[in-house]
């Protein structure tokens, strides 16, 4: 039997995104990394991995791309910071009913998100949803990655048997999955709205996990198998 593999996005899928300040963490990172402050900051982003906004905050900032790997570090030792602090997303809607409904029918819950698995876990233990209901071997995420294809890409050549799935809520992540050939299941509980997604790929478009459930276990079903090569 086909293994399938539900690639759930972070923020604005499982989890709500930050109320506020969500962007600061990664221009603050790019200042630590650079050791001095930067002015004035990039807008914030929605969909873009962590490792494009900091490659685009130091462009920016005409730094050198080398800084990367320590921007990445202090973006990790930040998030860690702020978690202890007391910093907490909510979980959306539906989600943990999903995860197990998913995992009912044998299928696998894992990750494709632009977090590293450092922030990735940060969050969802903050958020009070279990990190191990996740396979973090089949995880993918997008600390190093310039472009979210990059993910999706990754992905799909690291697990070529398994018929895969991406949930999430951005017009970036349709656009990569697509680009490795992943069908993609839209919920609208990030910044889009359920219009703005219909105007996506998307095989189906919810308001939230919770009002759409049945319906996007149905599409996850009817999933062709893997192509033979
Ligand atoms: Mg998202």
């Amino acid at each position: 039997m086909t293994t399938t593999t539900i690639l759930w996005d972070v923020d604005g899928t499982l989890l709500f995104n930050a109320a506020s300040g969500g962007g600061e963490l990664y221009h603050a990172a790019v200042e630590a990394a650079a050791g001095r402050a930067l002015h004035p900051p990039l807008p914030r982003a929605h969909g873009k991995t962590d490792g494009q906004i900091l490659f685009e905050i130091l462009e920016a900032f005409d730094l050198d791309a080398e800084l990367h790997d320590d921007a990445v570090a202090a973006l990790d030792a930040l998030s860690v910071e702020r978690a202890k602090a007391g910093d907490r997303r909510a979980i959306a809607p539906g989600i943990p009913q999903a995860i197990a409904a998913a995992a009912d029918r044998g299928w696998i819950n894992a990750l494709l998100t632009g977090n590293s698995a450092t922030r990735s876990r940060v969050k969802l233990a903050g958020a009070g949803l279990e990190p191990d209901l996740f396979d973090w071997s089949r995880s993918f995420f997008g600390d190093r990655s310039r472009e979210r294809r990059d993910i999706t890409l990754a992905a799909r050549s690291a697990l070529p048997d398994e018929r895969l799935v991406i949930i999430g809520d951005t017009p970036r992540d349709d656009i990569a999955a697509v680009a490795a050939g992943i069908p993609f299941i839209a919920v609208a509980t990030g910044v889009y709205t359920v219009d703005a997604l219909r105007q996506t790929g998307a095989l189906i478009v919810v308001p939230t996990i919770a009002e759409g459930l049945d319906a996007v276990l149905d599409v996850i079903e009817s999933l062709p198998g893997v192509a033979a090569a």
